[in-house]
C-alpha cells in the first residue's frame, strides 16, 4: 500500500524518495510513505495559513457539520481503520476497534463543544466603559504524534483545533502514518475543504524544524516523550511558540488494604497490559500495602497467566509485539537490572525474538526497591513491578518521588481515604478503582515533566483559543 502526503486537498510526493512501513508483528513491509522534508512542511503551512480565514469565518454550526460528517465516515470504516492500526503498531485487532471509537468520539464530542465557545462581559468600574472577552481561534496548528495511538493522538488534537477555527498540519509518528493518512482521506470525504487539514510524513528533525520556525504557525502541539518535547519546547523558544505538551508518565498504582482486591486485579490489568504496556498512562510500578500484598501478587499473576502473547491480528490474542528493537531492549534492560538488584520474577520475565519482531511475555515482579531503573523511568511494555509497603503514606511519598506527574490510580473502598490520597497524588489524572480513566470529555494531560495544558474535555479547546479582552470607552 504505497500513500502520499495530502498537502492543500492534493495527494502528492510521487517524487519524493519513499519511506517502508512495517508491521512489527512479522517484520514485512506493508506500504511505502513519501519522504517528506522542509519544503513540503512549508507547503503544507502555507495551505493551512490560506485556508484559516475561510475556515475560522464559518460558524460553529457549519463547522460542526463537517466534524459530524467525518465522525459517520470514521464510525463506518473501524474495520479498515483498525485493521491498518494493528498492521502498523500490532496492537490487538479488538484494541484497535476500541480506539478508533475512541478517537471518533473527540471528533462528536468537540463538534458540539465548538458551539459552547462563550465570551463573557465583566462589570466595569466607570461608567463610561464596557468591557468585553472573546474567544478567537489561535491559527495554523502543527501537530506531532505519537505511534502507540495512531487515531486518537490525532484526533484528540484534530477535532478541537477544527471545532475552534483552526487549521491544521500534522506530522505522524514515522511507525504508524498509513493510519493518518487514512484519517485525511476521510477529511477529504467529508468535505472538508483544502488547506484545513494537512498530513506530512518524513524524517521528524527538518519537518519539526519548519513547523516550530515558520512565523506563520501559531501553535504547537505535540504528543510523545518528554525527552522530544523538551527539544521542541527549545526550539520553539525564540518565537515564544504557543504550545501543548502531553509527554511520557511513570504511573503509581496504590492498592491499599482495604481494597476491593477484584477491582484492584482486573482494573490493574487493563491499565499494565493495555496495548502491551506502551501507553503514557499505564501503570508502571506497583505499590500494595502489607496487609494485601501477598493475596494481590497471588490473584494478579493468576489473572495475568492467561494473557496470550502473539500477532495482533489473530484471534484470542491479548499482547501484540513491542513496537521495534529499542523499545524491546529497553524493557529487558529494566527487568535485567531489577533482578540483578533482588527482584523476584513471578511471571514471564522473557522475550521473543524472531527475525526482526520483538515480543515480551507479560511480567511480573515482586521484592521491587525504590532505586531499581523500572522505579524510574518510563518502561513501556507488559512488565508490572511490585513493591510492598506498610502505610498510606509510604504509598503516597513514593508515588510522588518523580519527575513525573501523568496519571496515578489508586484502590481502596475507604471513600475518606480514597479523596485524600487523590487530592494528595501529584498527578493530573487519577483513577480510583478505575483503570481505564481517559475520555473525549474529561480533561487528560500531566502536572510536572508529563506536559503542559490538557487534551479532552472543555480545556481541550481552550488550547487553541486566544482570549482577547476589548474595552470600549463610551
Ligand atoms: P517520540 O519518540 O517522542 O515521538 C513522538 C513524535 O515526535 C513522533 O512523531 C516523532 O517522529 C516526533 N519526533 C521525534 N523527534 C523529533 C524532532 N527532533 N522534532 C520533531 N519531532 C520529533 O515518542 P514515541 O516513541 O512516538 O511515543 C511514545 C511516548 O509518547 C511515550 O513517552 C509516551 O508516554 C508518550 N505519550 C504521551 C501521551 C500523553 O497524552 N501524555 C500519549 C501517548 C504517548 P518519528 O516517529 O518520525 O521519530
Amino acid at each position: 500500500m504505497d500513500k502520499l502526503i495530502y498537502v492543500n486537498g492534493i495527494w502528492t510526493g510521487e517524487h519524493l524518495e519513499k519511506i517502508k512501513v512495517s508491521n512489527p508483528a512479522t517484520g514485512e513491509c506493508i506500504g511505502t510513505v513519501p519522504n517528506g522534508g522542509r519544503k513540503e512542511t512549508r507547503e503544507a503551512i502555507d495551505a493551512a495559513y490560506k485556508a484559516f480565514p475561510e475556515w475560522s469565518k464559518l460558524t460553529a454550526y457549519e463547522r460542526s457539520a463537517y466534524l459530524e460528517k467525518l465522525y459517520d465516515l470514521m464510525i463506518e470504516a473501524i474495520e479498515p481503520l483498525a485493521e491498518m492500526m494493528t498492521l502498523e503498531m500490532g496492537k490487538p485487532l479488538a484494541e484497535s476497534r476500541g480506539e478508533v471509537q475512541y478517537a471518533a468520539s473527540f471528533i462528536k464530542w468537540y463538534a458540539e463543544e465548538g458551539k459552547r465557545v462563550y465570551g463573557r462581559t465583566i462589570p466595569s468600574h466607570v461608567n463610561h466603559k464596557r468591557m468585553i472577552v472573546t474567544k478567537q481561534p489561535v491559527g495554523v496548528v502543527g501537530a506531532i504524534t505519537p505511534w502507540n495511538f495512531p487515531a486518537a493522538m490525532i484526533t484528540r488534537k484534530l477535532g478541537p483545533a477544527l471545532a475552534a477555527g483552526c487549521t491544521f498540519v500534522v506530522k505522524p509518528a514515522d511507525e504508524t502514518p498509513l493510519t493518518a493518512i487514512m484519517l485525511a482521506e476521510l477529511c477529504e470525504r467529508a468535505g472538508i475543504p483544502k488547506g484545513v487539514i494537512n498530513v506530512i510524513t518524513g524524517k521528524a528533525a527538518p519537518i519539526g524544524e519548519e513547523l516550530l520556525t515558520n512565523p506563520r504557525v501559531n501553535k504547537i502541539t505535540f504528543t510523545g516523550s518528554t525527552e522530544v518535547g523538551k527539544l521542541l519546547l527549545k526550539q520553539g523558544a525564540d518565537q515564544v511558540k504557543n504550545m501543548s505538551m502531553e509527554l511520557g508518565g511513570h504511573a503509581p498504582i496504590l492498592i491499599l488494604d482495604d481494597a476491593d482486591i477484584d477491582k484492584a486485579v482486573n482494573n490493574t490489568l487493563l491499565a499494565k497490559f493495555r496495548n502491551g504496556g506502551q501507553t503514557c498512562i499505564c501503570g508502571n510500578r506497583i505499590y500494595v500495602e502489607a496487609g494485601i500484598h501477598d493475596e494481590f501478587v497471588e490473584r494478579f499473576v493468576r489473572a495475568a497467566s492467561k494473557l496470550k502473547v502473539g500477532n495482533g491480528m489473530k484471534e484470542g490474542i491479548d499482547i501484540g509485539p513491542v513496537i521495534n528493537r529499542q523499545g524491546y531492549e529497553k524493557i529487558d534492560r529494566h527487568v535485567q537490572n531489577a533482578l540483578k538488584q533482588g527482584a523476584k520474577c513471578v511471571l514471564g520475565g522473557s522475550g521473543i525474538v524472531e527475525g526482526d519482531t520483538y515480543f515480551y511475555n507479560p511480567t511480573i515482579l515482586t521484592n521491587v526497591k525504590p532505586g531499581m531503573i523500572i522505579m524510574n523511568e518510563e518502561t513501556f511494555g507488559p512488565i508490572a513491578p511490585i513493591q510492598k509497603v506498610n502505610s498510606e503514606e509510604e504509598a503516597i511519598k513514593f508515588a510522588n518521588q518523580t519527575p513525573y506527574g501523568l496519571a496515578a490510580y489508586v484502590y481502596t473502598e475507604n471513600y475518606a481515604k480514597g479523596i485524600r490520597i487523590a487530592e494528595k497524588l501529584n498527578y493530573g489524572i487519577v483513577g480510583w478503582n478505575d483503570g481505564v480513566p481517559s475520555a473525549a470529555q474529561s480533561p487528560f494531560g500531566g502536572m510536572k515533566q508529563s506536559g503542559i495544558g490538557r487534551e479532552g474535555g472543555t480545556e481541550g479547546i481552550e488550547s487553541y483559543l486566544e482570549t482577547k479582552y476589548i474595552t470600549v470607552g463610551l
